[in-house]
């Protein structure tokens, strides 16, 4: 596999074995995905449309580029809009068709990691914050901080899938005990 998708990354950081099993020996998951990567549905949807603009005002947005397939030597992603801020970073922002319930699932903040490392590949600027937009809390925006840290995080993560997937390692298990009891290869995987 040459490229990989935030879903993978997101999948490692859950548990790297999960890289294995799934990639290494092409296990499917048949239970459905712990995580729902959920995009915008009703992007033509007139209210939001109009909100759109609102919210580009309102962050300081000073182009945009919408629907962006964006890749590098190991990622690739689609991102609903990226934007140029006045600061003269950039973010990207992704509408998702969910409601907020007080904090940002680190699935969406994983996802958001991702998109800043491609964007700075490819736009050359750096990336500092992305943006959510909660369609059914009434299209809320909300902020998601992005650190060298959390962007160190996702190319360190690829190396190691991509090292996991190429020679067949058996990775670690996670630390976190309590994913194990839904986990789709609970009872495959040797603890
Ligand atoms: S059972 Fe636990 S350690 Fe094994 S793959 Fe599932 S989450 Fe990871």
């Amino acid at each position: 596999m040459a490229s990989l998708t935030p879903s993978h990354i997101i999948e490692y950081l859950f548990c790297p074995r999960y890289t294995f099993f799934e990639y290494v020996l092409s296990i499917p998951q048949y239970e459905e995905k712990f995580y729902k990567v959920r995009k915008g549905r009703d992007s033509h949807d007139l209210k939001l449309e109009q909100n759109k603009e609102y919210l580009r005002k309102k962050i300081g947005v000073v182009e945009k580029w919408q629907d962006q397939y964006l890749t590098n030597e190991h990622l690739r992603g689609k991102v609903d809009e990226v934007l140029l801020l006045k600061d003269g970073t950039m973010a990207p922002l992704d509408y998702k068709f969910a409601v907020y319930n007080d904090r940002v699932y680190d699935t969406y903040r994983q996802q958001m990691f991702c998109y800043a490392v491609l964007i700075e590949e490819n736009y050359n600027k750096p990336v500092e914050r992305g943006y959510l937009v909660y369609i059914r809390s009434k299209n809320k925006l909300i902020e998601v901080e992005i650190k060298e840290i959390d962007k160190a995080l996702i190319r360190k993560s690829i190396s190691e899938i991509l090292s996991i997937i190429e020679n067949n390692i058996y990775p670690k298990a996670t630390k976190y005990k309590k994913r194990c009891l839904n986990c789709t290869y609970r009872n495959i995987c040797t603890k």
